[in-house]
């Protein structure tokens, strides 16, 4: 599963984190998700309760943010969001969008004790 290689990553962030700052134990993460990241929510959130345990983030609070994604047709300059990767141009058909959000994955905060 994607989402357990996602979150081992994830955790060695913060564990990483842990170690720099020297917190023991992290009550909440909130991650934000991009449209087009390829993670599922329910899926993460799986793999993170199975993944932190044992970890500093054992028992955390798990919040999601999802990031909607936003393309720019590299033809015309338009901004339009976006279903999926290289879906053409909305305003002019012409190019595949480039893609300005909804790939992140990312640790935007962390509340720990
Ligand atoms: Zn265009």
């Amino acid at each position: 599963m994607h989402e357990m290689t996602v979150m081992a990553g994830l955790l060695e962030i913060i564990e990483a984190q842990a170690r720099l700052e020297g917190f023991t134990r992290v009550a909440r993460v909130v991650l934000e998700i991009g449209a087009l990241s390829g993670v599922e929510p329910g899926a993460l959130r799986f793999a993170f309760d199975v993944g932190t345990r044992g970890s500093v983030a054992a028992g955390a609070e798990l919040a999601m943010e999802e990031i909607p994604c936003l393309g720019r047709c590299p033809g015309c300059g338009v901004q339009s969001p976006l279903a999926a990767p290289f879906d053409p141009c909305p305003a002019c058909g012409g190019e595949p969008m480039e893609i300005l959000r909804g790939r992140e994955l990312r640790i935007v905060a962390l509340d720990v004790e």
